[in-house]
Parts: C-alpha cells; structure tokens; sequence
C-alpha cells in the first residue's frame, strides 16, 4: 500500500506524471468536438512565381477556431492527431473542405489554380487511402486540380507500402510535392523513380539566403536538382525582398512565403482570384 498515492478518505491520488493520459483523452475529446461543431477552417496561402507575383496555385492549411482559445495553429494539434490516428478524419474534413471551397469560387465564376493539401505520414500508410482519396476528389470534380504535399520521410520511408499509392494518385492526375525538402533524408536515386513533380525547400534554409554561404548553395542545388529531374522547385518561407531577387536570379519557377502572400481565409483570397482569372490588358 503506498500511502503517498492515497489521498484524503481513501481517494487515489496520481503521483508520476498525471496529467499526460488526461490531457490526452481530453484532447482527443476536444479535436472530436471541433470537428462536429465546425471549428476547423482553411486558410489558403498562394504559391507564386516569384519574378512577377502571378499566381500559379494555394496550398490549403488548417487552422482550428477555437471558442476558448482562438486560432491554434496545426503544429499544436496535427502531431497529436498523427499519432492517435485521428489525422484520417481530419484529412477527410480537409478534402471535403478543399472541394466545397472551390465550387463555391467557381460558382462565382472565379478561375481556380491547382490547390495543394497536406497529408501527414500515416494518411499515407494506410492501404486505402489512394483509392479514398481519389473517390473523395472524383465526387467534387478535383481530379488534376489537386497536389498532395507528403514530407521527405513520409516519402522516403516504407516505398513497398507508399510507391503504389503515389504512382495511383499520379495516373489519376494528381501532383505529387515533397514538402519541407532538404530538412531530412533523402535517397536521390530513389526520388528519381517515384512520381514526384514538385519540390519544396523547406523554408530553413531560405532564411540564410543569400548571405549565408551554406543555405545558399543547398537552395542554388535545389533547384538546380529539381531542374534535372524535371521536377518544379517551389521556395518555401520568403520573406523579404532580398530572398526573392535571389530566387529569380537562380531561376526557381515557384515561391511561397509572407512577402508573397500569407496565408488568409478564403473570403480574402476573392480579389486575388479575380485578379488572376483577368487576361491581362
Ligand atoms: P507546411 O506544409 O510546410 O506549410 C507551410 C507553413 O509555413 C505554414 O504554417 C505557413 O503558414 C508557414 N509559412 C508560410 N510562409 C511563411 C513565411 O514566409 N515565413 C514563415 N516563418 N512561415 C511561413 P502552418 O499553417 O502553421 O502549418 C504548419 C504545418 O502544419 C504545415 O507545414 C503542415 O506540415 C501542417 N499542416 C497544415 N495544414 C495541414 C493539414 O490540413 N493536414 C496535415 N496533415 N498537415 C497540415
Ligand atoms: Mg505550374
Ligand atoms: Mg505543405
Ligand atoms: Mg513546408
């Protein structure tokens, strides 16, 4: 009997580390609730070239509205999703989101460029998730508007299990990006047999550039390695001015980052659509 752990008439008390498995119910509780109450939006960053800002497609990111404590960012809740497998509804949501989104803006006549989501390592494990994904995109009428952004190691690890699944997403038309590029590992002989169009620098290495010598010769061969593989290099966090200036010297075709457009709800991306879909005079 330890009398440590009893409190007051008997009641047990935790001593180790008590708060981990209730915060852990009590957050998945709370992620269950927001999904049913509708806390979650999209918020939707534009990917431009950055020579003369023309926008070329939106990565769609989540955000969670919630009532007590106002937005909370992904990286506070999709981790913990990821690992309690609850990422799948939420993945289902951003799809679902994704389509209802773009055919209210084509319902207004507005021209919709490629629009790319987020898929978290585990969505990607699942056997089924191609095949879901492309049924979910096939009811909304996204098939080849749609790119999935997968991390390096999500990319990397597993090809047995992954390389059907891409090469699936692929013939339906579906753009393949490795995100956050260059901040883990990854095998160039085997980047060059999957069906990957797109690569994203991950911003780490942007924010040296162009005085730091080192992120600046990973970001120069990045899109020099995108560029022979035939692959499109998309800059990720720009920030300022001198970065971009940097990136068209070097020739990137994409960009992506506050200075070129940060992330906004979807009513404030209208008059950047409307922009888009205007011939120019
Ligand atoms: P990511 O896919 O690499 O998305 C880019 C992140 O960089 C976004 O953060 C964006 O707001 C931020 N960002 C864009 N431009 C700049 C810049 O110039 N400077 C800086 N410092 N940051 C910039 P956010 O929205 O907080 O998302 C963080 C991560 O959460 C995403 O990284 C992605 O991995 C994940 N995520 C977001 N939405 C989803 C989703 O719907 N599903 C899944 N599975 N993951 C998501
Ligand atoms: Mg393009
Ligand atoms: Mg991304
Ligand atoms: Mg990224």
């Amino acid at each position: 009997y330890d009398a440590k752990a009893a409190g007051r008439n008997g009641v047990t008390v935790y001593t180790g580390d008590p708060h981990e498995p209730l915060e852990r119910l009590s957050m998945t509780s709370r992620l269950r609730k927001a999904l049913t109450r509708g806390e979650f939006a999209l918020h939707w960053q534009p990917v431009v070239d950055p020579a003369d800002g023309t926008l070329h497609k939106l990565e769609a990111l989540i955000r969670w509205e919630d009532p007590f404590r106002g937005l909370v960012m992904p990286d506070e809740f999709i981790a913990f999703a990821e690992e309690t497998g609850f990422i799948d509804r939420i993945g289902d949501w951003v799809l679902a989101g994704v389509g209802d989104q773009v055919a209210a803006w084509r319902r207004d006549g507005l021209v919709v460029p490629r629009v790319a989501v987020n898929v978290s390592p585990r969505q990607l494990r699942r056997p089924d998730f191609g095949r879901r994904l492309l049924q979910a995109i096939g009811e909304r009428g996204l098939a080849g508007l749609l790119t999935v952004e997968i991390t390096e190691s999500a990319a990397m690890a597993d090809p047995m299990r992954t390389d059907p699944v891409l090469q699936e997403l692929f013939a339906a038309g579906v753009e393949i990006a490795i995100d956050d590029f260059g901040a883990g590992y990854s095998s160039l002989s085997r980047l060059r047999t999957m069906p990957v169009q797109v690569l994203k620098i991950d911003r780490s290495f942007l924010r040296g550039v162009p005085e730091d010598p080192e992120p600046t010769a990973i970001v120069t061969a990045v899109i020099e390695l995108s560029s022979a593989l035939g692959m499109e290099a998309v800059a990720e966090g720009v920030e300022h001015e001198h970065q971009r200036a940097f990136l068209v010297q070097r020739g990137c075709p994409l960009a992506q980052g506050f200075l070129l457009g940060e992330p906004v709800p979807a009513e404030a991306l209208r008059p950047l659509l409307a922009a888009a879909g205007t011939p120019r005079p």
